[in-house]
């Protein structure tokens, strides 16, 4: 039983177009159901399921596993006396988007507010859109991840389904072998893992030889085209191949695949200024961005129908690739580039670089031959498909540290990682390297095991060096600021405004929140005025900052500040004593130190030349010491959020990672000639 809500807020669904009834409307969203690939299947789904605890499921995107096997399992009673269903997507965006489709199938109004009681919802970090009530789960597989600290067997649980599985993400990957352990000891749990059609032979035999279900996939012929040769601009050429599609091709939506928010955001720019200069010449072009940042309300837009006449062109990352579905895409633009992650656990720097995509990525194409024949314009030659491409993408779990989940493992009482169930194991450096960080940050004794400020770490979910700077702010009595400061950085990055129009506004008003001691006081400036102006959006409009960004830290500072508690730290302020602030933060950072030598600055520990962002306060003074947030390498090897400190703090936060003698300055400007006598004048 649903309760209907009858108050509709922060609805995420596309409104009815004027014409239709609500019946009439709820009848055709029924015949959508019955038109998925997977509908014919269902009662042979249903029977596989109920006798096999394990069952690995195989569907083209689009053929109705995500939103329909959940609802599949609710209406056979899955979900009675209370139990829940679980349903993992590697996305934030995904995870909103699919509760948003299901409750609107459903006929249940779904709403984005707290607590509301409703039989679907969507749990991501930040972000818990469930209740009590709640038996449909969507969530991203963090969140279930971090399900298994308060229930460890997941006994409220009838089915967990671990869908995307494909994408092998660090948390899903994980999952896998926690859930295979607690399916063990738990008969009655069912295990669904979906995919799209790859590597399902893999997952198979890690969960002992689990059957595979296929749900044929119904896809038209999909051309493929190649440039002649290598395109020296591939958001340039986007924009001019939309352009081309749409001035001489039949009518038929357009997807396109880049690689950021940025990036689309600049196509999107180029491609509505192009389209208003050639005005009538051209049918009306509606251009869509998606990506993972989009206000929700903007999501919802990619899904409305094309207005007769018109086409639709969207711009997305590769959360389009499989995770969402749009119907009536006949041509995919695909320049083969993507982000990607990757750490090298010598140095421990994580960067985030732009890299051609690999082979798996095929699926990009598909995506045009959904409702009729399609195109796939490959915006990279035939030749490099064949030789530079990988075949496959390397799993986050091998390109990327593992401080995190190896302090949940911990948490959970699994000591041996190096014997954990992986799928496919992470590099031995990289695993060493997260347990010596984490011993370091004081989160696990010098034989390993969790201690007590481990334990409270673990109960943040956030970084373990982020954990550690607000468990540390009690010690300098700062949590109000160290919130503050944490929130911030958790919507780094989307804080400052700034269009292209206003370049020069917009650059100043960051400078005037600008103080002395770097960017994290920066960041804790912006969030004490504009909650002096009482959450203003004049406020955030008037100083170029984002004022969803704001809105988000807000709520993320909230949920902080509501776990302070289990972690025994009390809210006390520094009252504007900024050295305990940055103190507390050093606490927690003290393994991301760079110190200003005659060539530039060079990481403290590894000796690694890095460069502050030009965006930081920071950019000009060149402090001597500094610790920073993230490094990131995109033309160099930048320090984001950048913090100046004194090199005695680190003795002071940190005395077993540091020792005097690495903290001396052998290129300090002004050695104490003219104050005393060195040593050897002493004689
Ligand atoms: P899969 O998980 O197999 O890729 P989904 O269950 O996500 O498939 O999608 C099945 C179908 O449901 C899609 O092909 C589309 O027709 C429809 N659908 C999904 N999400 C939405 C949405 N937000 N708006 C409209 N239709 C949607
Ligand atoms: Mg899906």
């Amino acid at each position: 039983e649903f309760v209907r809500a009858t108050q509709l807020q922060g609805v995420e669904e596309p409104s009815a177009p004027p014409t239709s009834t609500q019946a009439q409307q709820k009848e055709s969203i029924q015949a959508v159901r019955r038109s998925l690939p997977v509908f014919p299947f269902r009662e042979e789904l249903l029977a596989a399921i109920a006798n096999h605890q394990v069952l690995i499921i195989e569907g083209e995107t689009g053929s109705g596993k995500t939103t329909q096997i959940p609802q599949y399992l609710f209406e056979e009673g899955y979900t009675n006396k209370g139990m829940k269903i679980a349903c993992t997507q590697p996305r934030r965006v995904a995870a909103m988007s699919v509760a948003a489709r299901v409750a609107r199938e459903m006929g249940v109004k779904f709403l984005g507010n707290w607590g509301v009681e409703t039989g679907v919802g969507y749990s991501i970090r930040f972000e818990d859109c469930t209740s009590e009530r709640t038996v449909l789960r969507y969530m991203t597989d963090g969140m279930l991840l971090r399900e298994f600290l308060s229930e460890p067997d997941l006994a409220s649980y009838s089915v967990v389904m671990v869908d995307e599985a494909h994408e092998r993400t660090l948390h899903t990957d994980i999952l896998f072998g926690l859930i295979k352990d607690v399916a063990r000891f738990r008969p009655e749990l069912k295990v669904l893992v979906a995919s799209a059609t790859m590597d399902t032979a893999r997952f198979s035999t890690f969960f002992d030889d689990a059957p595979v279900f296929r749900i044929p996939g119904r896809r038209f012929p999909v051309d493929i085209f190649y440039t002649k040769a290598p395109e020296a601009d591939y958001l340039e050429a986007c924009v001019v191949s939309v352009l081309q599609i749409h001035v001489t091709q039949p009518p038929g939506d357009i997807l396109v695949f880049l690689t950021g928010q940025e990036e689309i955001e600049a196509a999107c720019e180029m491609l509505q200024d192009r389209c208003r200069r050639l005005g009538s010449k051209i049918r009306e072009l509606l251009v869509l961005p998606i990506y993972a940042n989009l206000p929700s309300d903007m999501q919802a837009r990619i899904f409305q129908p094309t207005p007769p006449g018109a086409r639709k062109v969207v711009v997305a990352t590769n959360i389009a690739e499989t995770s969402l579905t749009i119907e009536g895409i006949i041509y995919v633009l695909d320049p083969g580039f993507c982000k990607q992650k990757s750490y090298n656990p010598r140095t421990g720097m994580e960067s985030l670089t732009v890299t051609p995509c690999s082979k798996v990525t095929n699926q990009r194409g598909g995506r045009a031959g959904r409702v009729a024949a399609g195109k796939c314009f490959r915006l990279y030659t035939a030749w490099a498909y064949q030789h530079e491409l990988e075949e496959t993408t390397v799993p986050e779990i091998q390109r990327t540290s593992l401080g995190n989940v190896v302090l949940l493992l911990k948490s959970l009482g699994i000591h041996d990682l190096m014997h954990f169930d992986f799928l496919d194991p992470p590099p031995y450096e990289t695993l060493l390297l997260a347990l010596e960080q984490l011993y370091a940050l004081g989160a696990l004794n010098h034989l390993g095991e969790l201690t007590t400020s481990g334990r409270k770490m673990a109960e943040l979910p956030v970084d373990p060096m982020l954990s550690k700077m607000i468990l540390a702010s009690e010690k300098y009595s700062c949590s109000e600021e160290i919130l503050t400061v944490a929130a911030m950085l958790s919507v780094n990055n989307s804080i400052f405004y700034r269009p292209k129009d206003k370049v020069v506004h917009a650059d100043n008003a960051r400078v005037n929140f600008f103080l002395p001691g770097g960017d994290h006081l920066v960041l804790l400036n912006v969030y004490t005025q504009w909650a002096e102006s009482g959450y203003s959006s004049q406020w955030c409009y008037e100083n170029f900052v984002q004022f969803r960004s704001m809105r988000r830290a807000r709520d993320v500072r909230e949920q902080l500040e509501g776990l302070l508690e289990r972690v025994e730290v009390g809210l006390s302020s520094c009252q504007g004593d900024y050295i305990r602030v940055r103190k507390a933060i050093t606490a927690g950072y003290f393994y991301h130190t760079a110190r200003l030598t005659r060539s530039g600055y060079r990481t403290v520990k590894q000796q690694q030349t890095v460069f502050i962002h030009p965006n930081s306060s920071l950019f000009e003074q060149q402090p001597r010491w500094l610790l920073y947030h993230e490094l990131v390498l995109t033309t160099k090897e930048f320090m984001r959020q950048v913090l100046e400190i004194e090199s005695s703090w680190l003795l002071e936060v940190a005395p077993h990672y540091y020792k005097a003698k690495e903290l001396e300055d052998p290129h300090a400007k002004k050695m104490p000639k003219k104050i005393g006598k060195t040593r050897e004048e002493l004689g």
